[in-house]
């Protein structure tokens, strides 16, 4: 008898065994509108002010800095827009290189693009399936050099700019070691915390970090605000020109319409906020609750030995945006098998996004050589997450 053949069935049985009442199809990721959401959305109808201007807006941007202890927060578009502008304010220019993760969603590295700079892919940390630090410095410190107060590639000769990590699935990189590489290398940290709001690292919430750092309220994000983002920053003047910049970098004026340069237009409309405001007074009870129902995927695979739950690193407290399994390194070659058994079973299931470099517009990019990434690319297998499913009955 082949041993190495994995049991998909009691895998299967397992997962089952936590999500036991629920109605198939159970989607990976789903909304719960069930606060103030159907109040909020009306009022802001009634108003008539749905787009551009209106108060919750305002409001939104209030409660995202309280709830992440920033100085100030913007709400933009979506997360891909508060990327680029982020990117912008780090001082990224055409030309420059940007350190990003090898695995992470394209948002993060089309933001590079959109800034006319080159992506340089960095390999995961197995213990925060993010950014890591340690390799990256090892990696620096044989392919780059600091002159005069900045950070050149030496073999291509462009600048390497900034740093974009991301906080994989909800869970925090092992933030600390990437600020003091950063710090040494004369590098600006921009946080991607598009899957970690509510995550924090040692007591404090991801995003504080970064010079600027981006999230996001697409559909399937812990909190949605149907499409939308934010800009994150504890520097006053950063946060005032990501909203210039936002908002079509329109000088304000009762009637006259002048611009002082190019900005976009990536403001959130105020229908969004609305939506948006209610869902963040729900914020700390999803976060329980997906941190209830990772603990129920936890207890159901202890006695699996061919699968493993990814569980928070020891200095972060996870919002468990994404639950993921992780197939023992023998069981590789069955990954897709265990997708299809799951997906028939009507309990929809993926495998983490193709690598970067792996993609044809980024295949000639620079990169350091990516074992972990590319071991966690083939070992995992993303499980139904929504808060909702941590329920009883
Ligand atoms: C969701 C996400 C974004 C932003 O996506 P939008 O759909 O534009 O809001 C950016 N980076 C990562 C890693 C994400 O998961």
């Amino acid at each position: 008898m082949n041993t190495k053949l994995l049991d998909c069935e009691k895998i299967v049985a397992a997962i089952d065994k936590v999500l036991i009442g629920k109605v198939r199809p159970i989607a990976l990721h789903e909304p719960a509108f069930d606060g103030n959401e159907w109040a909020y959305v009306k009022d802001c109808l009634d108003s008539g002010w749905v787009s551009s201007v209106g108060s919750y807006v305002d409001r939104f941007e209030k409660d995202l800095a309280e709830v992440t202890g920033v100085r100030r927060a913007v709400a933009t578009v979506n997360g891909t827009a508060a990327l680029h502008i982020c990117c912008l304010l780090a001082g990224v220019e055409p030309g420059d290189e940007v350190l990003t993760p090898a695995l992470t969603f394209i948002a993060t590295t089309n933001a590079v693009s959109y800034c006319g700079a080159v992506p340089h892919f960095v390999d995961s940390d197995l213990r925060t399936l993010g950014m890591d630090p340690l390799a990256l410095t090892d990696y620096l410190a044989e392919v780059a050099e600091v002159r005069s107060g900045a950070c050149y590639n030496k073999k291509t000769g462009r600048r390497i700019r900034a740093a974009v990590p991301m906080h994989t699935f909800g869970h925090p990189i092992d933030i600390d070691a990437m600020v003091e590489t950063c710090e040494r290398y004369c590098i600006v940290m921009v946080e991607d915390a598009a899957e970690s709001l509510g995550s924090l690292y040692k007591g404090r919430h991801t995003g504080q970090w970064g010079k600027v750092s981006a999230l996001s309220f697409n559909g399937n994000k812990t909190v949605t605000t149907g499409g939308g983002g934010a800009i994150l920053t504890n520097d006053e003047k950063l946060g005032a020109l990501a909203k210039h910049l936002t908002t079509t970098a329109k000088l304000p004026h009762r009637w006259e319409f002048n611009h002082d340069q190019i900005g976009f237009n990536y403001r959130m409309p105020n229908i969004n906020a609305a939506l948006g405001c209610a869902q963040l007074e729900r914020l700390s009870h999803f976060v329980d609750q997906k941190r209830k129902l990772a603990q129920r995927y936890c207890e159901e695979f202890q006695t699996l030995s061919s699968v493993s739950i990814f569980q928070e690193p020891e200095f972060a407290r996870s919002n468990y945006w994404l639950n993921a399994m992780l197939l023992a390194p023998e069981h590789i070659s069955s990954r897709d098998l265990l997708l299809e058994k799951l997906n028939e079973s009507k309990i929809q299931s993926r495998p983490a996004w193709t690598l970067m470099y792996r993609l044809p517009m980024y295949s000639h990019c620079p990169r350091m050589e990516c074992p972990v990434a590319e071991e966690i690319s083939d070992r995992l297998i993303n499980l139904p997450s929504s808060a909702c499913l941590a329920e009883q009955g």
